[in-house]
């Protein structure tokens, strides 16, 4: 390697390019600054290894369910298969196309793009490997946006065959006879929900009591009887140990301890932040007790030249988020008034079936001691999901007691992504259940459900009673 065989001067350095630096370099460059971007892979985790591949290959899997229980609209499709191979090419075509229209957008901003990864060589600049060349980037302030990874637990090496990360999904050719998930939480309930769904003998261990331990009991039920359905085999409150040879888990459990012989050990691990190649130390960044990094609420770390946003700042985040944090981080950069900060921020899982969430749960409330009512709409009382013979699944609606001002909104059932978009909308602008409720939705519509869960807590639907 040369070090400094071309010197690169920037006004902003963007370090990772995934959901909150590519946001930020697209809106920078928009306002008219002088922006780099920095990353090996454009799009990030969500795109080539989360969000995107993983809802692409769930969509396929859900598909053949619906192919193959078609009978009753008169559908016979009979030998649906599913070909892991052709999914991950149509997937890869996808994120691809994807990948083009962020370059294309990025080129449009004038953002200068390196592919390669940055480390810090003091607070002012760093150094860009790529290709097996380094170059040398001045900058007057940079932005570490570099994300998070599973860590590796103790005594335990991945092999990328037969241990893996959820990253592995993405890049699965076959389908797998048997799987064992260690750990639950989102990525543990999403991983053996795909198990299963591809016909997967699928096992789940976790340490805590609950698959997910924040969820509200009823959600999290409706979620652990349709895995059951799937036959996952599942194990709260467990330790594990894996053979030295990879071959067996030996999962304890309550009073039981058992040995499982699996095709593949899925590791859904805490996560950590992509910090170790930065050389912090050639900077003043500082970080918090759990390893994540540290910044005020305007984003500034304790460097005063650099900024941090997205996964690496640790605690519930999500792409979501991560593209928020990206937009308002161009606003304070280019010194335009900052954006208001957001009241919730949604979540959507696949634990068996399509789980969403934002706002205030039951548990939540409780535990803030706020008086609050709960509401809740059957997806069997609506006509959209009769048509769809989607019966299964419920919005609950959380208000405060006082004003019915909507709080949180948690829902379970087909198309949960898409209602939970009215949802945050009313928790975003304060609206009340009967704002929702008086509101008149399209029938015959799944949406209506959610309708009808804030007109239950208004007093104002004519469904009340029915389950
Ligand atoms: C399997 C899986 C499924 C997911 N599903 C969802 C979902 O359905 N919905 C949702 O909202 N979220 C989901 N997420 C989370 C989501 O992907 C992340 O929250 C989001 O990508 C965070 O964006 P980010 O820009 O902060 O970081 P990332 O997307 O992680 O991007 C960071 C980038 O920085 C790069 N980088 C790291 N170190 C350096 C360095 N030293 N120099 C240069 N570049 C560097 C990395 O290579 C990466 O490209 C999922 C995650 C996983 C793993």
């Amino acid at each position: 390697l040369v070090v400094g065989d071309i010197d690169v001067g920037t006004d902003v350095l963007i370090i990772g390019a995934g959901p909150a630096g590519y946001t930020t370099a697209i809106r920078l460059g928009q306002m008219g600054l002088d922006v780099t971007l920095a990353g090996p892979d454009i799009g990030g985790i969500c795109l080539h290894q989360g969000c995107i591949p993983v809802k692409g290959i769930l969509y396929a899997l859900n598909l053949a369910a619906d192919m193959r229980n078609a009978g009753a609209m008169g559908i016979t499709a009979d030998n649906v298969s599913l070909n892991m191979s052709k999914l991950r090419a149509g997937n890869d075509q996808e994120i691809h196309r994807l990948e083009t229209g962020i370059r294309s957008m990025l080129k449009a901003s004038g953002v200068q793009v390196f592919e390669g990864i940055c480390s810090f060589t003091s607070s002012s600049s760093a150094n860009l490997v790529s290709h097996g060349r380094t170059q040398r980037i001045t900058f007057k302030r940079a932005v570490i946006a570099t994300g998070m990874h599973y860590s590796v637990p103790e005594g335990i090496s991945p092999d990328d065959k037969r241990i893996v990360f959820p990253y592995a999904i993405s890049r699965m050719d076959t389908v797998p006879g048997s799987a064992v998930v260690l750990g639950g939480g989102v990525a543990g309930a999403s991983m053996v929900s795909v198990f299963a769904k591809m016909g997967t003998k699928v096992s789940i261990a976790y340490k805590q009591s609950t698959l997910i331990s924040w969820l509200d009991n009823d959600l999290l039920q409706a979620a652990m009887n349709k895995l059951a359905g799937y036959g996952v085999q599942v194990f709260p409150g467990a330790s594990w140990t894996i053979s030295a040879d990879h071959s067996t888990v030996t999962i304890r459990s309550g009073d039981k301890t058992q040995t499982l012989n699996p095709d593949l050990i899925v590791l859904c691990s805490p996560m950590k932040p992509n910090i170790e190649g930065l050389s912090l130390n050639n900077t003043k960044v500082k970080l918090k007790s759990n390893g994540f990094v540290a910044v005020d609420d305007h984003y500034r770390t304790s460097d005063p030249s650099i900024y941090a946003m997205g996964d690496v700042l640790g605690g519930r985040r999500n792409a979501s988020v991560a593209f928020r944090d990206g937009l308002t981080v161009a606003n304070i950069l280019a010194g335009k008034a900052e954006l208001p900060d957001f009241q919730a921020m949604p979540l959507t899982l696949d634990a068996g079936l399509k789980i969403t969430c934002a706002g205030m749960s039951e548990k939540a409330a409780e535990k803030a001691g706020i008086d609050v009512s709960v509401s809740r709409s059957p997806y069997s009382a609506n006509g959209g999901a009769a048509t769809t013979r989607s019966p299964e699944g419920f919005v609950k609606v959380i208000s405060e007691k006082s004003t019915g001002r909507i709080l949180g909104v948690f829902i379970a059932g087909i198309h949960a992504g898409d209602l939970l978009g009215e949802a945050m909308l009313a928790i975003e602008t304060g609206a009340r259940l009967e704002d929702v409720a008086l509101t008149l939705h399209p029938h015959p519509e799944i949406v209506e459900i959610f309708a009808d869960a804030c007109a239950r807590g208004a007093g104002l639907s004519a469904n009340v009673g029915k389950k």
